[in-house]
């Protein structure tokens, strides 16, 4: 069978100019990983071909039986107007990703098929119930067995992309109510792939920088510092995500982190309101702990990437500059600033449903960069403005520069990426 995989990223609704998409990208997203799962456990009985709209048309005048597109909530539109283009040309469609797995029923308006969950325990059977002629409407993520094994992916990417990608575990048990990736069908439960599998994937990616793409790689210590030690000596360098509790308390896990060649690590502070993160239910954080948590990173050379978001219920007027303020006494080198987003499927949309406070449900609109509910002790405007206004700030070239510069202390590629990371967030100021 001739098989396509049509990859989304997430550029929201951003027309991305020919800077952008070539050079700007090609340092600042990475390739995605779902996709190539499936196409690397595909048999190769079959012709596969992945297509990624960053780098290539869709090949619409190619012959398919078969088209597999993954979405994002905020590209679901444009994914149903792809899955339309090949259902009018006869070609069977199944529609997967975060998206398809929270509202099922709204993809299987648009598919033949719909695979929930992260897919790869079904594919298999899914292509073989098509060769029958007994596609399915739906499948439902199966629990991992001792079976499983996520696939290596490194299948050539397209373009100029110099960040691999891997996966060491899957999901994320805590379930904070607004993450879309842990209340997806399946998305809590929590796997681990086996250390040798994945110290032979590193070996033979062809970047000699990588991120882990795992929703945190601090979940299980003990997994993660027998990674860490097998890595020591492989000579690349990686970024990888993980709670602000264990970088915090245990600080063998980030000196072999370091010595595994790390170079960032990503943290979801969200709020710096206990009372805030205690209402979406993040029991990772502790107010008191972000301090030594970024300390320990900083300790041994590496760079602290800090994800906030605003919009929450308790959140007032004055949390832009409460925020701003901690973020410049922890010394956190690069942030990403978003909007509370309530994507299908979690608790924090059902919540906001059941208060009628949705004021949109055109999903191009849920980039993290709009207001799509009604916030409470704010208005819309005031809560855009004033993440416009966070983001600008620190993004502006005097604490720009100060950055910068603080980084050469810790060493030479954490410089290069928070120069690189300030440089292209300053650029991507334009699109907010
Ligand atoms: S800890 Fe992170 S990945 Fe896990 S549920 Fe919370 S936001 Fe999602």
């Amino acid at each position: 069978m001739n098989i396509l995989f049509i990859e989304n990223v997430w550029l929201g609704g951003a027309k991305y100019g020919l800077f952008d998409k070539k050079i700007l990208t090609a340092f600042s997203i990475l390739p995605t990983l779902y996709t190539r799962q499936l196409a690397a456990i595909t048999p190769k009985s079959h012709n596969v071909t992945v297509c990624n709209e960053r780098y290539n048309n869709i090949p619409y005048n190619q012959a398919f039986d078969i088209v597999n597109i993954n979405y994002t909530t905020s590209t679901a539109p444009h994914a149903y107007e792809i899955a339309e283009n090949f259902k009018k040309k006869g070609i069977a469609v199944v529609l997967s990703g975060l998206h398809a797995s929270a509202v099922p029923d709204e993809a299987m308006k648009h598919a033949d098929s719909v695979l929930l969950g992260r897919g790869e325990m079904n594919w298999l059977t899914l292509l073989n119930d098509f060769e029958n002629k007994n596609l399915k409407k739906l499948y439902q993520p199966a629990p991992y067995t001792e079976k499983f094994s996520i696939p290596p992916t490194n299948i050539k990417l397209p373009g100029f992309v110099i960040n691999g990608a891997i996966e060491a575990t899957r999901g994320c048990p805590y379930k904070c109510t607004f993450c879309p990736e842990a209340n997806i069908p399946g998305g809590h439960q929590y796997y681990e792939r086996p250390v040798a599998d994945v110290i032979k994937e590193i070996r033979s990616l062809p970047q000699k920088i990588f991120n882990f793409y795992d929703n945190s790689l601090t979940i299980n210590p003990k997994y993660t510092k027998e990674l860490f030690k097998k890595m020591s000596g492989i000579k690349k360098k990686f970024s990888c995500n993980g709670n602000a509790n264990v970088l915090a308390n245990d600080n063998e896990l980030v000196k072999l982190s370091k010595k595994a060649g790390c170079v960032s690590w990503l943290i979801g502070f969200e709020s710096t309101s206990q009372k805030t993160i205690d209402s979406v239910g993040k029991t990772t954080n502790t107010i008191d702990e972000y301090e030594q948590a970024v300390q320990n990173i900083h300790e041994n050379g590496m760079v602290v990437v800090g994800d906030f978001m605003f919009g929450f219920d308790n959140d007032t007027k004055d949390v832009f500059d409460n925020t701003l303020k901690t973020i410049q006494k922890l010394e956190i080198d690069v942030c990403d600033f978003c909007i509370l987003t309530p994507f299908p499927g979690t608790p924090i949309f059902k919540q906001l449903e059941d208060q009628n406070r949705i004021l949109t449900k055109d999903w191009s609109k849920y980039t993290l960069k709009n207001v799509v509910f009604q916030p409470k002790q704010m208005t819309k405007d005031e809560l855009i403005i004033g993440v416009r206004k966070i983001y600008k700030t620190f993004y502006s070239n005097s604490y720009n520069i100060k950055r910068i510069a603080r980084s050469l202390k810790l060493g030479i590629y954490p410089f290069f990426l928070v120069l690189e990371r300030n440089l292209s967030s300053k650029m991507s100021v334009r699109y907010l």
